[in-house]
């Protein structure tokens, strides 16, 4: 009796295991179709099934010279794919290397927010098209490289001047880390999102781009509608109003919210 019991409860644990255990397997391919979703990659995995396909084929039917040229061109597409989601893989394992002890000791100033904010606000209002990527985990050293570095405090007043038309470093994106403005005129690495290339013009592909490679916080607006966008995690989101942007970067950024002015404007619900 004892052992009849015995061997159902096993069976049972078999069972629990064995569902468990698909229930990982679908979770991991979700996850990884989830990052590699809105990119090159699913057309590469319709190929890439495409050729398996006719590799079992040819193996099937046994067509010998066949299946040693697909042998071949296997080791090919094992490099090929490499090459191919560079950008992905390095996201990836970007991500598995972010940790948030560093930026944890550091008091962040909500004054600077509040000077960010209105400048932010001022572009809107007038529609000056500005681009401000905020470094968090993932170092930017490249992409400030590739503009002019400034190492200088926050202030709204040189916020305004950079993005101001026809100066100098009006061009690209303004680069803050903690608690100052690292850099200007950077350019950011595009989007080659297929979707987002139908969707946006450059400014905003640029920010989706960043927003694609590092842990990186973008806020966009547009030069042509004033419109403010947010971009992270390898997303944009679109139209912004001062109020939910406030909110969205205290939080994003470590800011205690409640520290951060909120404008006369924003109170009338303007
Ligand atoms: P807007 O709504 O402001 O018109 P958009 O998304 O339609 O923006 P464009 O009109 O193409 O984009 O904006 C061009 C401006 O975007 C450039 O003048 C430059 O300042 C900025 N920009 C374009 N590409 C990059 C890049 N790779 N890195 C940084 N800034 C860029
Ligand atoms: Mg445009």
């Amino acid at each position: 009796m004892i052992w009849t019991q015995l061997s159902f409860i096993t069976i049972f644990l078999n069972i629990i295991w064995g569902v468990f255990d698909i229930f990982i397997m679908t979770y991991v391919f979700y996850k990884f179709y989830q990052i590699l979703a809105q990119t090159k990659a699913v057309q590469v995995i319709k190929g890439l099934f495409f050729f398996i396909i006719i590799y079992v084929l040819s193996r099937f039917f046994e067509l010998e010279i066949f299946s040693w040229l697909l042998d071949q061109i296997a080791g090919v597409v094992v490099i090929a794919i490499i090459v191919l989601f560079q950008p992905e893989l390095r996201r990836v394992l970007t991500k598995l290397g972010q940790s948030n002890w560093i930026s944890g000791f550091i008091k962040k100033n909500p004054k600077d927010l509040t000077y960010i904010l209105k400048a932010i606000e001022n572009f809107h209002i007038r529609q000056i098209g500005a681009l401000i990527a905020f470094e968090r985990n993932v170092g930017l050293k490249n992409i400030v490289e590739s503009g002019t570095v400034l190492n200088s405090k926050i202030s709204t007043s040189l916020l305004v001047t950079l993005f101001t038309y026809k100066t100098p470093l009006h061009d690209g994106a303004v680069i803050i880390k903690n608690d100052q403005i690292v850099a200007a005129g950077c350019f950011l690495p595009l989007s080659e999102a297929s979707w987002a290339g139908h969707s946006f013009g450059t400014r905003h592909r640029a920010a989706l781009g960043l927003a694609e490679e590092s842990d990186a916080v973008i806020v966009i607006v547009s030069e042509e509608t004033g419109k403010v966008s947010l971009a992270y995690d390898g997303k944009i989101y679109t139209n912004y109003d001062m109020s939910l942007l406030r909110k969205d970067l205290s939080t994003l950024l470590g800011y205690e919210e409640g520290e951060i002015e909120v404008f006369e404007d924003e109170k009338n619900g303007q």
